[in-house]
């Protein structure tokens, strides 16, 4: 059948060779699927979701029983006081400024410990100027790096938080960048020291990509709030749009009360028909993180074994789905994401190219063919056009379909001339 996709069989033969080596990660992926399922299933027990909560609600939205259950249940996943799961959130950076913005005010600092944030934080933040940026209201900003080796420099942190510190934020997955992704339990420890260091600051995490890749989640571990898109991993493949943060009770009341009006808060906000695939998708989601994270682990094997740098590499523990691989020249970057987009169930006939996306400082090529426009917890691929032309692989709501990608990927490079099928028929064997 990969025959009939235009798959030659020493690509699908390397790709078996190496899913062979592969049984014993699946199953660990698989365990931790089975736990964040039962915990979702749980939460939706304990607040007794019910067929009324898959109704609608128009206008202010008044006393909507399914967007305030669904609320309840995103806390007691996330084992938070409280919850916002709304499609006025509009994306993963609207739930992160309107974080920020809540918690903050003017002439405090807000730390990032864990370097540079994610490219469209940027402008948030005022780092690059924006119209409406932290920066314009009196907010400034701190940043420790990361030592050489990805670690925590606690030297760097202990001097950068002062009496304006507020808060801290946390990236928990690399973003567009070459550093590894936390673990929950590095994400507490770099917790504990600086809540230690300054008892009563507040931490958030960006949470973006990494819900249900381990058993627990930054919440658990003493953040205040954790943020993330419903067009990632949460959402589980079926939220149309939308956003969350789960988090303390004050935090989440600051955050409502900005998103909505002072006074307001989390009374108003119209469902407009959305909630079935919240529910559903959130109840799919476990499963669907783990397919997305098969695929990641089976794109760095094979192309580590291709000579090409993964990161994560394909044998290390993960903690969130992006795969970053190295490819090294800009005609590699638009071939792997030519591969990935010919084996989408949507818009497979159509070649990526890089352009100027708002919020990003270079062209950024993207690979999609998805259901839901820019979801990337379904397959996809993207890269910003620079040195050292890192693609970041992601997604995938089944594994088979990420299974194809990945080969349709390869493929793609051995037309273009990116790798050898001589090497490949060597590899193979
Ligand atoms: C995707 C992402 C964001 C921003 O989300 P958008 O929905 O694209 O606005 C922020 N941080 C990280 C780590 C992300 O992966």
């Amino acid at each position: 059948m990969y025959e009939g996709f235009g798959i030659r069989r020493s690509v699908e033969s390397f790709g078996e060779a190496v899913l062979d080596e592969l049984k014993d990660r699946f199953e660990k992926i698989d365990r931790i699927a089975e736990k964040n399922q039962l915990k979702v299933i749980a939460a939706m027990q304990k607040n007794k979701a019910s067929e009324a909560c898959l109704g609608t609600s128009t206008g202010y939205g008044y006393n909507d029983l399914g967007r305030d259950t669904l609320e309840s249940i995103y806390a007691d996943v996330f084992h938070t006081e409280d919850a916002l799961v709304r499609p006025q959130i509009t994306c993963g950076t609207h739930a992160l400024s309107l974080a920020l913005s809540a918690i903050l005010r003017p002439g405090d600092e807000l730390l990032s410990p864990v370097g540079k944030p994610y490219d469209t934080l940027e402008e948030v933040i005022g780092i690059r100027p924006a119209a409406g940026s932290l920066a314009e209201f009196g907010i400034t900003y701190a940043q420790a790096d990361l030592k050489e080796d990805g670690s925590f420099d606690y030297e760097a942190i202990e001097k950068a938080i002062n009496e304006r510190t507020a808060l801290v934020t946390i990236q928990r997955s690399k973003g567009y960048q070459s550093r590894p992704s936390f673990s929950v339990e590095q994400i507490g420890e770099l917790i504990a020291f600086v809540k230690k260091k300054k008892p009563g600051v507040k931490v958030m995490v960006d949470n973006c990509y990494g819900e249900f890749v381990e058993e627990n989640e930054p919440s658990d571990v003493g953040a205040d709030m954790v943020v993330g898109s419903l067009i990632k991993n949460p959402g589980g493949g079926l939220a149309p749009t939308g956003g969350y943060i789960a988090g303390t009770k004050e935090c989440i009341e600051l955050v409502a009360h900005r998103l909505t009006s002072p006074g307001l808060g989390k009374e108003v906000g119209a469902s407009l028909g959305i909630l079935p695939s919240y529910y559903q998708g959130l109840f799919l989601a476990p499963t669907v993180t783990a397919s997305a994270e098969k695929s990641a682990v089976f794109a760095a094997k094979l192309y580590e074994k291709l000579g090409f740098m993964a990161i994560p590499a394909g044998e290390e523990e993960r903690h969130d789905i992006i795969q970053a691989l190295t490819l090294k020249t800009p005609e590699a970057v638009e071939a792997f994401c030519g591969g990935i987009q010919a084996a989408s169930p949507i818009d497979s006939h159509v070649t990526p190219v890089p352009w100027d996306m708002p919020g990003y400082d270079s062209p950024v090529i993207m690979a999609a063919g998805a259901f839901v426009s820019g979801s990337s917890i379904e397959l996809s691929a993207d890269g910003p056009m620079r040195e050292p032309y890192n693609v970041y692989f992601q997604g995938g709501l089944t594994w088979y379909h990420g299974k194809l990608g990945i080969l349709m990927s390869l493929e793609y490079m051995v037309r273009r001339g990116c790798i050898s099928e001589k090497n490949l028929e060597r590899m193979a064997e």
